[in-house]
Parts: structure tokens; sequence; C-alpha cells
């Protein structure tokens, strides 16, 4: 039977695959320790968990509003002029199934076919799958590690249709500066045409100095910017999906006619407690991000054999492991084959040679994981 040839090109988001793994294992019995994780270790505050119990008591169990009620939406435009000094009408706001499904609509929004994404390595797992599947083409900038925009200038070509920037980063953790923020805003000035994609997930988790949005500095580039953000990492809800972006409301109505004929909407009763983690703010998680700063510095020492860079902000240790093995694949299968320690091959990420630790974890695992893998490299 016939399938669509661009579709399978498109494999499982290896993340996902060995986040299962590591459950699959520990079902069998196996001590095993992950650093794959790319999700907080302490849980959803429980006044948020309250919220949805309550909604649910009180019937909120039917169909929502595509893209997001008013007073989520409404609450959101006030956390970004709050947080971030934007000022967007709720209008300009949409609300989805997590940034995944809302970054997937962005492109599906964007992009017509051959329409090419310029996406600096290594990047988030699902930017270069989710491009294909939009009909799109991935342009990579190979690693470097940082955002250098000054690179970017040679990979726009008349397809170029927007660029896509992740800052705080998964899986470097760099926390973009006001010098790498103002040499985008020059980046993207030299090319009008582009739209910018700015995936500030991690916004919360910027340890060294608080994440700045690239619009905050440069407002005149509002009109052509997607800011994308959600609630998985700042308030510990990964498994509630709720996401949402920004943007000119030209673009936001597709978004959100796509999702009244996808997912519909997210669910109302997951809606509610989502407007109270915006009531609460970030306040809420506070200590538990402090202790997260601290955890990645240990991690950081702790991780020392394998080269990591020094993470600013988000949750992991990118790893340099071309000493020891062939790939980072290859390093990944013998630590897991060896040493039941689950690492993810860089390149998922776009870079060979590489292996992402989330430094996520409980301090006893991090420790004993860490342990494991200087004995594997001896
Ligand atoms: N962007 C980045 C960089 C991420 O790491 C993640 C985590 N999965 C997402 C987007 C999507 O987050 P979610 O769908 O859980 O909101
Ligand atoms: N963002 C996380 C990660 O990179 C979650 C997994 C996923 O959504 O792919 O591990």
């Amino acid at each position: 039977m016939i399938l669509s040839k661009k579709m399978q090109t498109i494999g499982v988001s290896p993340t996902l695959v060995l986040n299962a793994r590591a459950q699959e294992m520990r079902a069998q019995g196996k001590d095993v320790i992950s650093f794959a994780v790319g999700e907080p270790h302490y849980g959803t505050p429980q006044v948020i968990v309250d919220a949805a119990i309550r909604a649910l008591q009180q019937g909120r169990t039917r169909y929502g509003v595509a893209g997001g009620g008013s007073k989520l939406r409404a609450l959101i435009a006030e956390k970004l002029r709050g947080d971030n000094g934007l000022v967007y009408a709720p209008e300009a706001i949409v609300v989805g199934i997590g940034a995944k499904e809302i970054l997937f609509h962005t492109l599906l929004a964007m992009l017509n076919p051959g329409d090419e994404v310029i996406v600096p390595a290594p990047y988030w797992v699902s930017y270069s799958d989710q491009i294909i599947a939009a009909g799109g083409v991935p342009v990579v900038v190979p690693g470097t590690f940082r955002c250098v925009p000054a690179a970017f200038d040679a990979y726009v070509t008349p397809k170029t249709v927007a660029l896509i920037i992740n800052s705080p980063n998964n899986p470097t953790g760099y926390v973009l500066t006001p010098e790498e923020l103002d040499a985008l805003s020059a980046f993207a000035r030299r090319h009008p045409q582009l739209w910018l994609i700015l995936d500030e997930i991690y916004e919360y988790l910027a340890f060294d100095r608080p994440h700045e949005s690239l619009l905050q500095r440069a407002p005149d580039l509002m009109e052509r910017a997607i800011i994308v953000n959600g609630f998985s990492k700042g308030f510990a809800m990964t498994g509630w999906r709720v996401g949402y972006a920004a943007g000119p409301t030209s673009i936001i109505s597709i978004i959100r006619n796509l999702q009244s004929h996808s997912s519909t909407c997210i669910p109302t009763f997951i809606e509610d407690a989502a407007c109270v983690a915006l009531e609460y703010g970030r306040k809420l998680l506070e200590s538990d991000i402090r202790a997260l700063g601290e955890q990645r510095l240990v991690a950081y020492e702790l991780g020392q054999c394998l080269h990591p860079l020094k993470p600013e902000g988000a949750f992991y240790l990118w790893c340099d492991v071309r000493a020891f093995a062939a790939s980072g694949v290859q390093f990944a299968e013998m630590l897991l084959e060896e040493h039941n320690v689950i690492v993810v091959p860089g390149e998922a990420f776009g870079c060979a040679g590489f292996v992402r630790c989330s430094f996520a974890l409980s301090r006893d695992h991090l420790e004993k994981g860490m342990a494991r893998i200087r004995k594997a490299i001896g």
C-alpha cells in the first residue's frame, strides 16, 4: 500500500525513545540511570495539580476553545508584559498541546513546498523532522556551540523563509548574551524577508543571568517574529502538554485554525490549571530552579571527564566524547549495554561525536551515573 514518501523519512523522536527505554529497563528490574530525560525531576507544584482536580470536579470536561480560551490568553499576555516587557494583545496569542505542537503548526503555517529554514546545530531533535513534515527543508548550520549570526548569512538563499533560535539552548545550555542578541537582530535586519522563530521554553531556567528576549532589545522585529514558550520546563508540567506562541495575528490565526482541525484545543481542566500557574508566576518554582542551578555546577564538576560545555541555562551537559568512541551513538550504546547508563547521542541533535546528559536527576542518581561513566571511560 502507498505511504507518504516524505513521512517515511521522519523518525521517532530519539529523546522520547530513550525515555521509554529507561522506563522499560526499570520495569525489568534493571538498575538503570538515565541522563536522557528532558524534564525536571521535581513534580508539578501542588496548587496547579489541585486546580486541575477542582476543574474536573466542576465539570470542566468538555471541548474548549481552539487556540486557548480568553482567560488563559489574557494571562499569557500579562506574563509577556511582566516577564519580557512585550505587549501582545490576547488575539496575538495561541495555545496548543505543548510547544511541540505549536512549533509544528507554526512551520505548517509558514512554509510552502521546498522552503528553507535555517537551523543552527546542535539543535533540538524535533526541529528538522518537523520542518520536513511541514514540506520544508532544514538548512543546518554546523556546530558552533553558540549562536553565531555572522555565520548564518552564508546559508540564506532565495528560498529561506525562517531561522529557528532556541535560548536558553537545548542541548548546549547557552543563554544568548546581549552582544549575541544584537548580532542576531543585525542578521535579521540584513534579511527582512525572514521569519524568526524564537523558542524560549527554557526561559525560567537561565542561571547566570536572566533570559532576555530578542524582541525586548529589537521591538522592530516583532512583526516577523514568533515567540514560542510553554509550561513544561518553567512550571515542571511536561506531561500536561501546554505551550503557546505570540506573534503577528496573520500567522497566529492560521495556527489556531490548524489546531481547530487537529487536536481541537487543550483539555479544559488543564487550561484552568495553566491559568493558576500563571497567576502564581515564576516565583512558584523559584527554590526548585535555584537548586537546579546549583546542581548544574555539581554536574559540570562530576562530568569533567566528558569535557562538557558549562551550561548557563536549561538542564543539559553537552559533552565531547570524540576521545572515547567513533561516534556519540557508539558511546551511548556502550554505556547502555555495559553500564546501564542512558545518554542521548549528539547525532540526534545534528552533531556527531557528542552526547547530551540531562542533569535534572536526583543528586544520588547524578553522582552514581557520573561514577559509572568515569568507570566506563577508565
Ligand atoms: N523546544 C525545546 C528546545 C525543547 O527542549 C522542548 C522539549 N520537549 C520543546 C520545545 C517542546 O516542549 P513541550 O512540547 O513539552 O512544550
Ligand atoms: N525537550 C525534551 C528533550 O529534548 C523532551 C523530549 C522531547 O520532547 O523530545 O529531551
